[in-house]
């Protein structure tokens, strides 16, 4: 039961939340204890002194501790030596009270479970720092093992240049003393990293504290300065997050550090962790500038999908073309020309790194049409080997009578070979120098002649299939909807049954938002559907999670999700995940589109 934190937005495992205290703080935030005294009264302000120790459990065993509603509680707890074996941990777990101020408790990885409280405070950190693999671990095993809707602290860690990482992570709560310490060592922190002022030339940074001559910079100016600099990375960050563009700049940030870029490649591995918290849709550009970008999990969740979901209905060449820095790719001139040449006679499929392919009805996905890459016209042996690879996975699934390969000489010429190789399929090039000029677009022109045209009206409905397959699992395009027609024109398709609308294509996601006749469609169908069961009430607006009885489907942030009750159906979007709709007492569940009665 959590009546004190709040998690309002999520990007990934990183979350904006809310401290409900009398003064409401938002996370990630910089927080302490309310006996510390601030480093220099200079930097009162910077820190929010909130937290409390009830005191040991030795003391106030047999009191219930008292507490208030300004600060955080740490609940009396024991403190086990670190290597204390698992059972005799156990034995031991202390039993928290249930209080009605805001609490916190202290954990252990054996300890980690639901014990009520608002916060976790996770012991034995500081001694992660550095080691990329047992912190992953430590966090991913805690964060799971508490619910989705609490807080969790890490002490002793935060420094300007880790701190991306720890949000990234899932933590919500940060102090300073690391950054004291380093500053009472004559450590200068910056979130590149750290040094000593005396080996500078300049500092940086534009605080009161560095208005110091380096000269006469003290440590009491570098503890100033550090816990300012940290602060500052908090605001940073959480913006960030705000933003939903945390991993752009974590890519950058870990660069400075290299235990940073292991433990980041290390959450790359973690796939069913990130998977579960990273949103469906998003509205926001996604910069891929480093090769971190092509592990990332929504990259990995779009070639997923295209590989095991999507499947191409057009009974037509398969043309496969480079991608373009103008998204969607078809807005863009080198599509206008390829279009030109290839007049509804084949299947548009465009190669790109970092996403691998993109068929032409999948153009206005996420983040198919927002990422921005890095374009040297040179892709690495990585990023070939990642194309090929989508690209075989690809052809795999969906048979054609002929491939057309009209791509540039570099990269994608060897990522094409490579996919011929694996699938044993011959393609045939027609480019001889560059897409674009007017040999290679005649050479495209005249691989195509006696190619029948399609229709523009059946490019349409084709759309709307693999739109349904992407968002709804394979084959859900030929059984969600039969006999629909389209109205209107892609990226902003209408899609109705007799003379029921039942869904329309949402432009900035690229995918569908159902109406109730399309909700109801769903359940009839033999489509799995991703259900919300709530009590017995009519939702206006949202489905709080109280309100939630019971998820069904594996639900994530932006899915379609049917909302249904004793008294309401409804259709609607996912703000938080299945699993934290059913464990979370407090937010957003579901953002309801459509609702209607029901008896
Ligand atoms: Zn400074």
């Amino acid at each position: 039961m959590t009546d004190f934190f709040e998690v309002h937005e999520r990007d990934g495992a990183a979350r904006i939340g809310e401290l409900r205290l009398a003064e409401p703080i938002p996370t990630p935030a910089l927080v302490d204890r309310e006996d510390v005294a601030p480093p220099t009264g200079a930097v009162d302000g910077l820190v929010h002194h909130l937290l409390r120790d009830a005191g040991s459990l030795w003391s106030t065993e047999r009191e219930d501790p008292t507490g208030n509603d300004a600060s955080l509680t740490i609940l009396p707890h024991r403190g086990l030596p670190a290597g204390t074996p698992e059972e005799v941990g156990e034995a031991f777990a202390t039993e928290y009270p249930d209080v009605d101020f805001p609490s916190a408790a202290v954990i252990s990885p054996d300890t980690a479970a639901d014990h009520g409280t608002d916060a976790y405070v996770l012991s034995g950190t500081p001694g992660l720092v550095g080691h990329a693999r047992a912190f992953v671990e430590r966090v991913i095993e805690v964060r799971e093992a508490i619910p989705p809707d609490t807080a969790l602290y890490l002490s002793g860690v935060a420094t300007p240049v880790n701190l991306g990482l720890l949000v990234y992570a899932g933590v919500d709560l940060v102090d300073p003393t690391r950054a004291v310490v380093k500053g009472t060592q004559g450590k200068y922190l910056t979130s590149e990293g750290e040094s000593f002022p005396s080996d500078r030339t300049e500092l940086p940074c534009p605080c009161p504290a560095c208005a110091t001559p380096v000269s006469e910079f003290d440590r009491a100016d570098c503890v100033e300065h550090n816990v300012r600099a940290l602060a500052a990375e908090v605001a940073t960050v959480r913006e960030r997050v705000r933003k939903g563009r945390l991993r752009d700049y974590l890519e950058g940030q870990v660069r400075h550090d290299p235990w940073l870029t292991a433990a980041l490649r290390c959450f790359d591995g973690e796939y069913a962790y990130l998977e579960a918290r990273a949103p469906i849709v998003r509205n926001t550009e996604m910069l891929a500038t480093t090769e971190d970008a092509m592990r990332r999990v929504e990259i990995q969740r779009f070639a997923d999908r295209v590989t095991s979901r999507y499947r191409s209905r057009f009974d037509a060449p398969l043309i496969l073309v480079p991608c373009s820095a103008r998204k969607p790719y078809s807005d863009s001139q080198s599509h206008e020309q390829f279009n030109d040449a290839i007049r509804y006679r084949g299947h548009v499929v465009s190669m790109t790194s970092p996403i691998g392919v993109v068929p032409q009805e999948l153009e206005h996905t996420y983040p198919a049409q927002h990422y921005d890459s890095a374009v040297t016209g040179r892709w690495s042996a990585e990023e070939i080997d990642f194309v090929a690879n989508v690209l075989s996975g690809y052809l795999e699934r969906n048979d054609y009578s002929r491939a057309i390969a009209h791509v540039p000489p570099e990269g994608y010429r060897e990522a094409c070979e490579r996919a011929e190789a694996a699938t044993g399929l011959d393609f045939e090039y027609t480019v001889s120098d560059h897409p674009t000029t007017d040999t290679s677009l005649s050479a495209l022109a005249d691989a195509l002649d006696g190619e029948p045209r399609y229709r523009k009206r059946e490019r349409e409905h084709r759309t709307v299939k693999a739109i349904c397959d992407y968002q709804f699992g394979a084959d859900a395009g030929d059984a969600l909807f039969s006999g629909f027609e389209v109205e209107s024109r892609i990226p902003k398709l209408r899609v109705t049954v007799g003379d029921e609308q039942v869904a329309t294509q949402v432009a900035q996601y690229g995918v569908l938002a159902l109406t109730l006749a399309g909700a109801r469609r769903w359940v009839e169908s033999e489509v799995p559907t991703r259900t919300v069961e709530i009590d017995d009430f009519v939702p206006r607006g949202s489905v709080l999670a109280p309100g939630i009885v019971d998820t069904d489907g594996e639900i994530r942030v932006g899915d379609e999700v049917i909302v249904r009750g004793p008294e309401a159906f409804g259709v609607g979007r996912a703000a938080m995940s299945g699993r934290e709709m059913t464990e979370s007492t407090r937010g957003i569940a579901v953002t309801v589109r459509h609702v209607e009665e029901t008896d």
